[in-house]
């Protein structure tokens, strides 16, 4: 038995000040409203002045500690390193994520991700299902992402994908040389119906993928998406708050790093922030660094949150996940001084 006495408990419902936790074989026991002492424990750890809190569950990592997701190591897999060095980090479970990337590289990563689920290793934080930032952003807020590796949405779904062009099957070998003619120097050698392939492919371990649904196609594409039980998520983004709203109808529910690579909020054109903020079925990352988001916008977009989840039927307050970005918790920068998102 192992007592934790003394901390601030945090509970789905409340701060519970001081209080005790009693685990037996790894698993909550008992929850007691004091800060007594350890009594027959095994051991006994007083945290007065500290918060106890559940596991964080992240849906956005792309790598910690200097281990990036899509890191080719000699001596393992860079997933299952980076599960192993997040729970120093409280994070308990979380979505390895990936920059827009060529199919073989992204192939790699979701087989790291499917061995990693397959055979969880001890102490490490559960792998869940990845999280794709996707080729099928807006070149314009693409941000820290590789603008070479974007692709259409219109190219992918219309190689004769039922859900593409309507009929319109356009030939691959030529769209892939169309596209390859377009921007030679800056184009790696893949179409944007090659990620498709891929997502297809591992499908079970693409969880969330997160996408500009204005672009050319971008609807027909969160439709296929969503069809196929992958979370879309919209980000990297210009939509308008009307845009925003179809793509919602269509079957999106997330948005990625709420505020950031979006446009911003506007009194007359709330854009896509406006969008999510007002929408109960979206949940919304929000970096909560202090750096990239406002520490007003956050309080703003939480209070918000928590006042409407407060009032909202049971099984409508899936709102309000938050996620870290960029390579390691502490340090969300990214080079040459840009911030991630
Ligand atoms: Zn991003």
């Amino acid at each position: 038995m192992i007592v934790l006495s003394g901390a601030a408990l945090v509970l789905p419902d409340r701060i519970l000040s001081p209080g005790t936790l009693v685990i037996e074989e790894g698993r909550i026991a008992e929850i007691r409203t004091d800060a007594a002492s350890g009594g027959h424990a095994d051991s006994h750890f007083a945290f007065h002045g500290h918060y106890i809190v559940p596991g964080f569950i992240d849906v956005h990592v792309h790598g910690v500690d200097g281990v990036d997701s899509l890191d080719m190591r000699p001596e393992g897999d860079a997933i299952g390193a980076i599960a192993e060095r997040l729970p120093r980090y409280g994070v308990t479970a979380f979505c390895p994520t990936t920059v827009a990337c060529g199919p073989e590289a992204l192939g790699r990563v979701l087989d790291q991700v499917r061995r990693a689920r397959e055979a969880p290793a001890a102490r490490a934080a559960r792998v869940l299902p990845a999280h794709l930032e996707s080729n099928f952003i807006n070149p314009e807020y693409a941000g820290a992402q590789p603008s070479g590796c974007l692709r259409s949405p219109r190219a992918a779904l219309g190689s004769g994908r039922p859900g593409g062009s309507g009929g319109s099957r356009v030939d691959r070998s030529a769209k892939a040389s169309a596209e390859r003619a377009e921007r030679p120097a800056e184009r790696p050698d893949f179409t944007a119906a090659d990620i498709l392939t891929e997502i297809e492919r591992a499908a079970p371990d693409v969880g969330i993928v997160t996408l500009a649904s204005e672009l050319d196609g971008g609807l027909d594409l969160v439709r296929w998406l969503a069809s196929r039980g992958h979370r879309v998520s919209l980000g990297h983004s210009a939509a308008t708050y009307e845009e925003a709203l179809a793509a919602v109808a269509s079957g999106a529910r997330q948005a990625t790093h709420l505020f950031n690579r979006m446009p911003p909020l506007g009194h007359r054109a709330p854009g896509l922030a406006g969008a999510v903020l007002q929408t109960d079925e979206v949940a919304a990352e929000i970096i909560c660094d202090g750096a990239h988001v406002h520490p007003a916008l956050i309080r703003t977009a939480t209070t918000d949150h928590r006042r409407r989840v407060d009032g909202a039927p049971r099984g409508r307050d899936n709102r309000g996940q938050r996620a870290d970005h960029g390579s390691g918790v502490p340090d969300a920068g990214r080079p040459r001084g840009s911030l991630a998102g």
